[in-house]
């Protein structure tokens, strides 16, 4: 700073000098015009140069002319220099004012270059041996081939480790990997005769000595983390059927906010989505990828099939379970192929019946139903039942018919053949069939969930025509059964067969 205003000090003092020279002179020549033609010629100091020093790393450089030029120098050596290394350069160069009568004055371009080619020289000084590892076009540098196969290894065993505690050494040929080895560390074997049968690197891996600066030089858990860190990469998505923008931000695990940066105008003609039009999606993926190639068994259950059997004895419709059956469990070993964890294949190597499946069997009926018409005999409208509630006095009342419990949706049969009297919603009795038998006798079967016969209808006696529910004044699914002759009701359980 001393300097700089020492020299601003001098250049004032000099043009007022030359200033004041001038007006002198120019008075000079107002005053004696046309009275005396002798004009008189001053006197200037011009032996004293005056100029800015410019040193890098104190070694002298050159002198430039003026202060305007030392800006201008610097700047542009900045700028050039930022331009060729990437990054904004600290430059040691340091100006000084001199004054002498005899300067030689080096051209501003000639300086400029002159600082670059010394702060790279400086630089390349400062180089040290390094190792560059490169994976696909992604460069790393260590300080050593020790620190690449460290890296390597760390950041290997960190991406398996989620599925196999794996202890890994990488062998370095002489640029590029030449195996990868590894150890499952509780079985203490190698090979697909356990789990694990191969780690593949997907990307190109090779590396090179070079020289670097300090500063460039990565530590090594830096750059595991560098190489294993997930990081969002654009890749092409293909709309298909069904796909609005969030569902698609939503399948891919991004924001919906994300998906619209990507995609300028999307946003606001989100309706104009055509399917098989591409999109710019992101999926988060390690810098290496790595192939995982294992070997696993996993059971699966073989369905069991069913068979049919045929019953003379029961009538068509009705169908019977003799045996539930089981399914099978087989056991499979296979090879699978993973990409940083992501099965892309699968091959069976081989299929072993654990245990055989039992097949299921059901027996079909295949009397024929009998003629429609009654028979003057009754069965019971349902197959398998508990009576909940008898005939004849209840509480304060008589109970018209019995209760047959079963469950919900079970056939209803016909107690004997006749004609349908009643087929709908009765009140209380929710939904109801009646039957008239003849010669005066009628049945009743009420609170069921579906009618499956009409007024009108001839039924045979076995005849589905009413499914079981809980319908009316009705606690549980059953069917209220009632028997009636010549307009009396009469106690089921004295007919049913
Ligand atoms: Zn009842």
């Amino acid at each position: 700073m001393k300097h700089k205003k020492r020299h601003f000090d001098l250049t004032y003092k000099l043009l007022i000098l030359i200033g004041g020279l001038f007006l002198v002179v120019t008075l000079f020549n107002v005053a004696f015009k046309d009275n005396d033609k002798t004009a008189i010629t001053p006197v200037v100091m011009t032996d004293i140069m005056i100029g800015v020093e410019v040193s890098y790393n104190d070694t002298v450089l050159g002198v430039i002319n003026t202060k305007t030029d030392q800006t201008y120098v610097l700047e542009e050596a900045f700028s050039s220099l930022s331009l060729q290394l990437g990054y904004s350069a600290d430059i040691n160069v340091t100006f000084k004012e001199v004054t002498s009568e005899n300067l030689t004055y080096t051209d501003n371009e000639e300086i400029i270059s002159k600082i670059t080619d010394s702060y790279m020289d400086y630089q390349s000084s400062l180089k040290q041996e390094a190792v560059k590892l490169s994976i696909d076009d992604m460069e790393l540098i260590l300080s050593s081939r020790d620190d690449v196969k460290v890296v390597l290894e760390k950041a290997l065993e960190q991406m398996i480790n989620s599925t196999h505690p794996v202890d890994v050494e990488v062998k370095l040929a002489n640029n590029e990997i030449e195996e990868i080895q590894f150890t499952e560390d509780e079985l203490g074997v190698k090979n697909c005769e356990t789990e694990l049968c191969s780690i593949n690197m997907i990307e190109e891996i090779n590396f090179e000595n070079m020289l670097v600066f300090e500063s460039e030089i990565q530590e090594v858990d830096d750059a595991v983390d560098f190489i294993t860190k997930l990081k969002d990469k654009p890749v092409s998505y293909e709309v298909v059927s069904g796909d609005v923008p969030s569902t698609i931000a939503e399948k891919n695990n991004m924001r919906l906010s994300s998906l619209y940066d990507l995609n300028p105008g999307l946003e606001d003609n989100e309706t104009s989505l055509q399917i098989g039009e591409d999109l710019i999606i992101t999926v988060a993926e390690p810098e290496m990828s790595i192939e995982v190639v294992e070997r696993i068994v996993y059971d699966v259950a073989i369905p069991k099939s069913y068979t049919y059997t045929s019953d003379p004895n029961e009538y068509m419709g009705t169908n019977e379970t003799i045996n539930y059956g089981a399914d099978g469990v087989k056991e499979i070993t296979a090879t699978i192929t993973k990409i940083n964890g992501i099965e892309i294949d699968r091959v069976v190597e081989s299929e072993v019946v654990v245990k055989e499946p039992i097949s299921a069997v059901i027996s079909k009926g295949l009397k024929a139903l009998p003629s429609k018409g009654a028979t003057g005999t009754f069965i019971s409208p349902l197959t398998e039942y508990n009576i909940t509630s008898y005939f004849g006095p209840r509480w304060n009342a008589s109970h018209r018919g019995i209760d047959m419990a079963a469950n919900y949706g079970s056939s209803v049969r016909a107690s004997d053949g006749g004609v349908v009297t009643i087929s709908g919603w009765h009140s209380s009795y929710g939904y109801l069939v009646e039957i008239d038998h003849g010669n005066g006798i009628r049945t009743r079967y009420a609170h069921n969930s579906k009618l499956l016969v009409s007024v009108g209808d001839y039924v045979s006696q076995y005849q589905e025509i009413a499914k079981v529910g809980s319908t009316g004044n009705s606690t549980g699914p059953h069917v209220h059964f009632e028997i009636i002759i010549n307009g009396s009701v009469v106690n089921p359980l004295d007919y049913i067969q």
